[in-house]
């Protein structure tokens, strides 16, 4: 054979990997181990090139390994719950099980030709009965641990799903899916308590030497810490009833220059007002309704309205100062209350300048040139020395900090403090397809824990998607329960998990994938940590943070040895799979099948010979109809030319411009080792070889 012929060799070696279980995982306490894995794909039903692109690495790390001689596990799995099932199920009337079971299945097939190094024994879904089981063990002993609390949040909801979204689903103030204007709605939501781990998770980081340094400066920046001071600022007139209202500042060093106090549209403060005043009530609701996604309160315009309180200043005699409530503000943040500084902050300073409030500066920046320029456009930012602040002039504005904090502890009016803006994880979703949380409420005795002997609770199958919302409220058998405590009739939680829980554990349960417990300690000291995990870098903030979050709870609730700290010591971000875009004259986007190249470099449709217009190279995507199909790529050029163009075409972390020549090129190039082997394999000194397993152990 003179010619590689991917439609015989690879299915070929495909079948011998196969019948022989070569990828097959087990504990040999002889070798040492190495665990490689990849992010775990969601079942839509197809394999698309991002895939190709993410398993063909991780691949090829399993395989360098294991001939080095480790032990490998590399396994996979299926991210099974969420939304899209449930969509289809309402769209096409079918049961959200049957759709994901499919598609998984068609996965599979897809993925198969490729000819990837997995140990398919260890193969796991998260809509598996026996795997949300064992979720649902775990939250009751996160549960008993004090890791769970139940509060009532601001959410945004969707008003078509009937879902709340997070905030990275609301995209420009709509939902991510239903693309419906979100609304800001209280409900009584579920949380783990992740924030009392903010401090953990951020030293953490520093041991994280194989993570990118951007992952980690975002996880950084999302847990946010600062510190600073929380001053109580007494009120001075009767408007209110309140005595005070608490104000959380980075930079208690500027408080004499203070000209405005600003609270949040959600303040207690300003829902008591709005009660009893129209103006203020009308500024409020228009507020709620305009913001919702921290994104909109970024760039919306600052607004503010006067209550007519005046708090006083701690360190000035008979200063009086104006409380606003103003739209910036988050409740959620601090104390929902800030004080404003406007010559040092420039939100602070557009404020002022607005409602016309005094702009007095307190310190010179270092480079005092500057000084004169800056103030009359824009606030002073950064370090410099103290002026008109009394007893602060001529510190150091950091110097200045500390005394201020000193200052306020001494008269009661103020503690130092550190502060995180990493907020609990809201994990209740109003959806039937996904993890049920093992709570029941019940009349007498309020909310308790199932017992763990009574699980799993199964997702009723009979199952109803005629309307929105969650069916599981309208599964009056499915809900009728009996308390574990007193035995009376109760009703079971209808909030399923968030799909991120079922996410954050599921690389410990690859390592004893059918044991009866969540994990095996065994098995967990063997193969924990993942040596090298690989995703995308859109999860680089909320998957890996909560997944290391999850790890530490499951330390907190024995599941993990005390040593236990981090679950992946290593994370590669790869790039995106792009492909040029092409729209006709219509302006609909075309698929890269519908087009052809002319020789003068022109692009015209297939069908009528039209004039395309090519746009920019982006992330393939159903919506632009730039996607290749990897099954039609490996059905021409074989699993080999795929593989190898999606891993030498460009660096593995940068973003990747699929071709139909550089496809060509590696097609090539695998011919040319194929030629060059057999030269080898028959040149004049191999001849006298017995088997080829000879030949090639002499060409190595
Ligand atoms: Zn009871």
């Amino acid at each position: 054979m003179d010619r590689y012929n991917s439609k015989e060799i690879e299915p070929k070696w495909q079948k011998f990997w196969e019948e022989s279980d070569v990828f097959h995982a087990k504990i040999d306490p002889e070798k040492s181990k190495y665990y490689v894995l990849e992010m775990f794909p969601y079942p839509s039903g197809k394999i698309h090139m991002g895939h190709v692109r993410n398993y063909a690495m991780g691949d090829v790390i399993a395989r360098y390994k294991k001939s080095k001689g480790f032990n490998v596990l590399h396994p996979m799995g299926w991210d099974a719950f969420g939304m899209p099932a449930e969509n289809a199920a309402m769209e096409k009337k079918i049961h959200p099980r049957t759709w994901t079971e499919s598609n998984i299945k068609d996965m599979k097939e897809q993925l198969r030709p490729m000819g990837l190094s997995i140990d398919w024994s260890k193969e796991l879904a998260t809509c598996d009965p026996d795997y949300y089981a064992k979720q649902q063990s775990l939250f009751i002993d996160m549960e008993k641990s004090g890791l769970v609390s139940r509060k009532i949040s601001k959410v945004n909801w969707d008003p078509v799903d009937m879902t709340v979204l997070a905030n990275e689903q609301v995209v420009d103030g709509r939902g991510w899916r239903s693309g419906a204007p979100v609304e800001r709605k209280e409900l009584t939501q579920w949380f783990f308590n992740i924030s009392n781990y903010s401090e953990e998770l951020l030293k953490g980081l520093d041991a994280l030497k194989g993570w990118p340094e951007k992952v980690r400066t975002m996880q950084n920046n999302w847990i946010g810490k600062s510190s600073g001071a929380e001053i109580t600022f007494s009120i001075k007139n009767s408007i209110t009833e309140f005595k005070n209202i608490k104000v959380y500042t980075t930079r208690p060093d500027t408080i004499f220059g203070m000209s405005f106090l600003a609270i949040s549209p959600n303040h207690p403060i300003a829902v008591n007002l709005s009660k009893t005043n129209r103006r203020l009530n009308d500024f409020c609701i228009e507020c709620q309704n305009n913001l919702t996604s921290e994104e909109a309160l970024e760039t919306a315009e600052k607004k503010g309205i006067d209550t007519g309180i005046k708090v006083e200043h701690p360190f000035i005699r008979d200063k009086k100062i104006p409380v606003f409530i103003a739209n910036f503000i988050v409740m959620d943040y601090g104390t929902g209350a800030v004080f404003g500084c406007p010559a040092h902050d420039q939100r602070d300073f557009d404020f002022a300048k607005k409602y016309n409030l005094e702009i007095l500066q307190v310190f010179e920046p270092e480079n005092v040139e500057m000084n004169d320029i800056i103030l009359k456009n824009s606030a002073i930012l950064g370090e410099g020395r103290m002026i008109n602040s009394e007893f602060l002039n001529g510190k150091t504005t950091l110097e200045a900090r500390k005394i201020v904090c000193n200052q306020l502890e001494k008269k009661g009016a103020g503690i130092e403090k550190t502060n995180y803006r990493l907020r609990d994880w809201g994990i209740s979703r109003q959806r039937y397809w996904g993890c049920p949380i093992p709570m029941i409420h019940c009349e007498k005795c309020g909310l308790v824990a199932e017992k763990k002997e009574n699980l799993p609770i199964l997702l009723p199958e009979d199952i109803e998607f005629d309307r929105p919302g969650n069916p599981l409220e309208r599964h009056q058998n499915w809900m009728k329960t009996i308390c574990p405590k007193c035995d009376s009739i109760a009703k079971r939680e209808t909030d399923t998990m968030d799909t991120f829980v079922d996410s954050s554990w599921y690389f410990l349960r690859f390592t004893s994938p059918k044991d009866p417990k969540p994990i095996n300690k065994e098995a967990i000291d063997y193969w924990m940590n993942v040596d090298q995990y690989i995703g995308g870098i859109e999860h680089a903030i909320l998957h890996l943070l909560y997944s290391r979050f999850f790890s530490r709870a499951m330390v907190k609730t024995g599941h993990l040895p005390e040593k236990f700290k981090e679950p992946f010591n290593a994370l590669f971000t790869q790039g995106m799979v792009c492909h040029e875009t092409y729209r006709d004259g219509l302006g609909q986007w075309l698929s890269p099948e519908e087009v052809y190249n002319e020789k003068s470099g022109e692009i015209r449709k297939i069908s009528d010979n039209s004039k395309v217009t090519k746009g920019a190279s982006t992330k393939m995507s159903k919506s632009k109809r730039n996607v290749v199909d990897p099954k039609d790529i490996i059905e021409q050029y074989g699993a080999d030319t795929a593989r190898w163009f999606v891993l030498s075409d460009s660096p593995p972390e940068r973003d990747i411009e699929w071709t139909e020549s550089g496809v060509e090129a590696a097609w090539r190039h695998i011919q040319r080792v194929w030629r060059l082997a057999h030269e080898i394999i028959n040149s004049e000194d191999l001849k006298s070889s017995n088997s080829e397993d000879e030949k090639i152990e002499k060409v190595r």
